[in-house]
């Protein structure tokens, strides 16, 4: 797409992806209407049409206008995230896990950083306590109002579920950095939560996985 503004020629790539459908496409440009916004700070508006044949909504991309011709893209105004890849193990547990992180997902998404931090500390959270009490029913009515850390350390004792204490442990700080004032992890952000939260659902499942396998084929030679 190109526009001109205030005698600059501005030229960004096209999206290749609708927000509402997620399907990879060559959407119809509608118009581009750079405005100078009520702080004085410059943007274009770019509106889109999909052209999937079950979707063809309509949507709006912001750029940001940096002068000169430089600029980039800020994100859409409309549609949602794509979410991450649930595997089985995830989908199967009764939990609030994944509507919360979706939710973060999408405040994150609309530019709601702040909040976005402290939904996905509390999907964390969900994640640990109802897949615990999962795995072991006892469990239930005893670690719901318990203290996040105290409940990863005290659980997750088996040597095989190390790596996922671990993960958890770093997870958890990040996210309690976005909930609370002070921060103390600097250099990680909210994208380092989410990667944590990715590799967390990616233990969980191999530990399950190996666990279903290794219960379940039995040798065909009597001990
Ligand atoms: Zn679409």
């Amino acid at each position: 797409m190109r526009f001109q503004f205030e005698n600059f020629n501005y030229t960004f790539e096209n999206p290749s992806i609708c927000p509402h459908c997620h399907n990879g496409i060559e959407p119809r440009a509608l118009g581009n209407f750079p405005e100078i916004g009520p702080d004085n700070t410059k943007v274009c508006y770019s509106i889109w049409k999909c052209t999937h044949r079950d979707c063809r909504s309509i949507f709006v991309g912001v750029y940001e206008i940096q002068g000169q011709g430089r600029g980039s893209f800020r994100g859409f105004l409309d549609g949602s995230p794509i979410g991450p890849h649930w595997p089985d193990s995830i989908l199967n547990l009764e939990s609030r896990f994944i509507e919360t992180y979706t939710q973060s997902l999408q405040a994150e998404y609309n530019g709601l950083t702040e909040i976005s931090g402290m939904g996905f500390r509390k999907a964390i959270e969900y994640l640990v306590k109802d897949y615990l009490i999962h795995k072991s029913a006892e469990l239930k009515g005893k670690i719901e109002d318990s203290a996040l850390a105290k409940v990863i350390s005290d659980n997750f004792t088996d040597p095989r579920e190390n790596d996922l204490k671990e993960l958890l442990k770093r997870a958890t700080w990040l996210g309690n950095d976005m909930t609370h004032y002070l921060q103390y992890h600097d250099y990680f952000d909210i994208n380092d939560l989410k990667e944590l939260i990715k590799l967390v659902m990616d233990e969980i499942h191999s530990i399950e996985q190996k666990r279903h396998y290794i219960e379940n084929i039995q040798s065909k030679y009597k001990k």
